[in-house]
């Protein structure tokens, strides 16, 4: 954890974590456009690589439409070379990763400053999965949905008490709207001097 003063020039190594329909997606985005800083999804590389018409593509399209895990090998590969080819000097927004104990104690995660925990109740998590079922075909299948929830509360969940024993976790109430949720995220970050008190606005 970083304990300089200068936390303008620090990196700002962030990682999102929450259910399936906490607004990950759409808070990692707003992070990044207020702090000038790529966004990491592990979901939208995963789907990306799913469309590859090959045995991987293929296999992985699987695993994502039944809402299972992808192996750390392919996840975590794909975020080494994805942070590899963004401009990530000045930090990161990680989206769906870490996702595990496993994949929280690989050395192959990058490093993190804070972890921020959306947290949401189930029914509200379905009624929103519901809502956007259009988009994704995982959102439109009730057995992977389920399972995705099921993963979140089994190996993702209990990544909160990891980083909290590291002084990393910001848990913020996610069933708030979107701007209100962006700027209590702001302003736990900056209070951890994880990110200036003003930041530059886009
Ligand atoms: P959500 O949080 O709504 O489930 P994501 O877009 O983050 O959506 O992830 C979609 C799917 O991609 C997951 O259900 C899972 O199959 C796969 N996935 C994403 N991140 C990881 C990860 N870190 N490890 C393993 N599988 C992952």
């Amino acid at each position: 954890m970083s304990g300089d003063a200068n936390v303008g020039s620090n990196p700002v190594r962030v990682a999102l974590i929450g259910p399936p329909g906490a607004g990950k997606g759409t808070q990692a985005a707003a992070l990044a456009r207020l702090l000038g800083i790529p966004v990491i999804s592990t979901g939208e590389l995963l789907r990306r690589r799913a469309g590859v018409d090959d045995d991987t593509g293929r296999a992985l399209a699987g695993a994502l439409g039944r809402g299972e895990l992808v192996a750390d090998d392919m996840v975590l590969g794909l975020v080494q070379e994805a942070l590899a080819s963004s401009s990530a000097k000045a930090g990161y927004i990680l989206d769906g990763v870490p996702r595990t104990a496993s994949q929280a104690l690989d050395p192959r995660t990058p490093p993190l400053d804070a972890v921020v925990h959306l947290s949401l109740p189930d029914g509200v998590t379905r009624a929103r999965i519901a809502r956007r079922h259009a988009q994704r075909s995982d959102d439109a299948d009730r057995t992977a949905i389920e399972n995705r929830m099921r993963i979140y509360h089994e190996l993702t969940e209990p990544l909160c008490d990891l980083y909290r024993s590291r002084g990393l976790l910001v848990s913020v109430d996610a069933t708030r709207r979107v701007d209100e949720v962006t700027q209590s995220i702001m302003r736990a970050l900056a209070d951890r001097n994880v990110v200036p008190v003003a930041p530059p606005t886009a």
